[in-house]
């Protein structure tokens, strides 16, 4: 685990977030700047740069982080009217921050083709 690395230092409490769940393995907290009425950050509490990169090292820690992401809609009541799950990758795909996590986003309707 990297001090480094913003979302290790929310693991670790050195940085504080609004958390909103959280397993053994798995944090849910909210983005710092949400895009949508529900906009939670689901990852892994193991450092792991990116989600296919998290997969292969450990399909089934990519297993947990999907059932919370699936628990979080739950918990912020958007279960029922649908909501997006994003994994940005790498530059193109806009990733910012390089420790994997699934945005949970919900409470509007989406658009398609995403940006
Ligand atoms: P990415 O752009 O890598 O897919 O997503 C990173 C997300 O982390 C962004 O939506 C950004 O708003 C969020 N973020 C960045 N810094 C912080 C922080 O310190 N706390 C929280 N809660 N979210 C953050
Ligand atoms: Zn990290």
């Amino acid at each position: 685990m990297s001090t480094e690395c913003l979302f290790c230092r929310i693991v670790e409490r050195t940085l504080p977030a609004t958390v909103v769940h959280e397993t053994e393995t798995v944090l849910a907290f909210r983005d710092i700047d949400p895009k949508a009425p529900t906009h939670v950050l689901v990852i892994p509490k193991e450092h792991h740069a990116d989600a296919a990169t998290m997969a292969s090292a450990d399909p089934a820690l990519a297993g947990e982080v999907l059932a919370v992401a699936g628990e979080v809609a739950k918990l912020d009541g958007v279960d029922a009217s649908g909501y997006r799950l994003v994994f940005n990758t790498g530059s193109d795909g806009q990733q910012t921050v390089f420790h994997a996590h699934c945005h949970v986003l919900g409470g509007r309707g989406m658009t398609w083709p995403p940006g």
